[in-house]
């Protein structure tokens, strides 16, 4: 978020070395993170890295093994399940199929005793804001999947929770809802001030919905950071690979010129690197290099790689070239393409500026 909280303002949600296990395995070791309020954080990371095992620990739905979690400076330990101020939507929607759209969002209202009159106001703002006006009286199966999903929405931020918890909410949507569910959902939750955590595996999701990033492997955070933070400096391999496909490029330091250093990959090739920690000759490297970065031919002033094609990918306005180098592993070119596709087995020079590059 750009406006920092009073001092005095404890975290939305705080977790403090927290281990989850069921039975001997650890799903979720030695996590911590503190979540500002109003923020949008997200957890992300490959099937069964522990997101969804976080979220469910903060509704109480799972036992945490050590540690400690805090809702808004309170030990949650403290807060009787039903108490929990939480806000839940899961992937599969969850609706009360023979209740009626208004009793769905009103649910968690009647249930802390709101009276009546007010019940009615909420709920009819509560469907204007996720665009379903009118559909008080309809069943969730007379909605689309999307609608539903709005529903949902509307049924958890309806009661004004100190958290909503979004457990890949998007994922049983096609394609285009889920693009548009993207934005729907990110306004809302600015509109409404509330504190966001939502978890995917979904790249494209992390980067584009959140504050913040956790990348999460195996049951720990790997990095956490802003979308631009863990794509554009990623702070190891697994980061680097998640988030983009990344190459890599192994190699050893072979000179260093002042910022510039020159290393030679596995295969004899050699690539002009800039790196902003002091590297020294001899040091084995990987070179992370994102597709879009490489070009063909290579910018003024790179050291060309010499490649074989092996596959293209038309997009439209851009190409997806995979390029034998003589590296273990084809590389990866993303790139504007305005005449004619080079063939399958044709040479091909490409490069990259020596700054567009990490070096781990
Ligand atoms: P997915 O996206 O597939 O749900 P995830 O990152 O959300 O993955 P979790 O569901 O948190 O992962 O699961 C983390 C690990 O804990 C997995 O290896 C899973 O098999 C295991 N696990 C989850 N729930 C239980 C359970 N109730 N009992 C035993 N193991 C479990």
């Amino acid at each position: 978020g750009a406006s920092p909280a009073p001092a005095t303002a404890p975290p939305a949600v705080e977790f403090r070395n927290v281990e989850v296990a069921y039975g001997k395995f650890v799903a979720v070791q030695d996590f911590s993170l503190s979540i500002e309020k109003g923020s949008f954080t997200t957890l992300l990371g490959p099937s069964g890295c522990g997101k969804t095992t976080l979220l469910r620990s903060i509704a109480g739905l799972v036992d945490i093994t050590h540690g400690q979690i805090s809702i808004g400076g309170r030990r949650i330990d403290d807060v009787p399940i039903y108490q929990r101020n939480i806000g839940l939507v899961f992937q599969n929607y969850a609706l009360f199929p023979h209740k009626s759209i208004f009793d769905n969002v009103a649910f968690g209202l009647k249930y802390r005793n709101v009276p009546k009159a007010e019940i009615a106001t909420r709920v009819t703002r509560a469907l204007e804001m996720v665009r379903l006006p009118g559909s008080e009286r309809k069943l969730p199966s007379q909605l689309s999947g999307g609608q539903q999903q709005r529903i949902a929405l509307a049924r958890a931020i309806v009661f004004e929770p100190e958290v909503l918890l979004l457990d890949e909410p998007l994922s049983a949507l096609d394609a285009n809802m889920r693009e548009e569910m993207r934005v729907e959902i990110k306004k809302i939750q600015k509109q409404t001030g509330i504190t966001a955590l939502f978890v995917t595996h979904d790249q494209e999701e992390a980067l584009s919905m959140s504050d913040r990033i956790v990348v999460m492997n195996a049951g720990r955070a790997e990095q956490i950071g802003t979308p631009q933070d863990v794509y554009d400096r990623p702070a190891t391999k697994f980061v680097a690979d998640f988030l983009g496909k990344a190459n890599m490029l192994e190699g050893k330091v072979a000179t260093v010129t002042g910022s510039v250093a020159s290393v030679t990959l596995t295969g004899g090739q050699s690539v002009q690197i800039t790196s902003p920690r002091q590297l020294s000759v001899g040091e084995a490297v990987t070179v992370v290099v994102r597709p879009q970065m490489l070009t063909t031919p290579p910018p003024p002033g790179a050291s060309p790689l010499r490649g074989k094609v092996v596959s293209s990918s038309y997009l439209g306005g851009r190409v997806i070239y995979e390029v034998d180098i003589g590296e273990p592993a084809l590389i990866r070119v993303n790139t504007a393409i305005s005449g004619a596709l080079a063939a399958e087995g044709a040479a091909m020079e490409l490069g990259f500026a020596p700054a567009d590059c990490v070096v781990l």
